[in-house]
């Protein structure tokens, strides 16, 4: 049997999401049908304020609320950080994780993905290329630079990324220091998850 066309659409979108399957997608569409109208309105609202009134960070592509025309988050346009050292991360998640630390005061760089040298299509959604023009654009400025932490997961598509990354900077010749993020955090672990303790010290002791 087919079934209406409006549950095969949502389902079909929910499918795309991380994590979900088309049958778990499926069942979550179902799940949603059930709710009270109440709570569906809420869920329609919320998703398009969500969509209105959330912009990416045009440097680090962290999302921000967009109440005026500023183009940067927060943390971007904090005078008191220090604007010469970008940590890269893979996902928003692991950037919360950092920050909870307190001990980090540099500016991050949200990659949105991992680096594969099997599928060239996922690599086009990455942010490596707004990386290494921003590392250019910055040394026109008085605040060139100085260090990239790679904070990206110790996992095999982790290591290629950083690779990867550590390749292109260095290309640039401009004297920055490129650190890794990855004592302390398991091999194959995920810095999302990792206690704010182990993720100072692997702060601390980067090289
Ligand atoms: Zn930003």
């Amino acid at each position: 049997m087919s079934l209406p066309k409006p549950i095969e659409q949502v389902s079909k979108l929910l499918a795309q999401l991380p994590g979900l399957g088309p049958r778990q997608a499926l069942r979550l569409t179902f799940y949603l049908l059930h709710q009270d109208k109440e709570t569906q309105k809420l869920l329609v609202s919320s998703l398009t304020n969500l969509f209105q009134n959330i912009s990416l960070c045009q440097d680090c592509f962290f999302p921000f609320e967009n109440k005026t025309e500023e183009v940067l988050c927060d943390i971007c346009r904090n005078p008191s950080r220090d604007h010469t050292t970008i940590c890269v991360v893979e996902k928003e998640t692991d950037l919360l994780s950092l920050e909870k630390t307190n001990k980090y005061r540099g500016l991050y760089q949200i990659l949105g993905g991992l680096y594969s040298n099997i599928d060239d299509n996922k690599n086009k959604n990455l942010t490596i290329n707004q990386l290494i023009n921003r590392i250019k654009k910055s040394a026109k400025t008085n605040k060139p630079i100085r260090e990239v932490i790679l904070a990206l997961n110790p996992t095999s598509e982790g290591n290629l990324t950083a690779f990867h990354l550590e390749k292109l900077i260095r290309d640039l010749n401009m004297k920055i220091k490129i650190s890794r993020l990855a004592r302390g955090i398991p091999t194959g672990g995920e810095i999302e998850f990792t206690d704010s303790e182990t993720l100072i010290n692997s702060l601390e002791g980067r090289k």
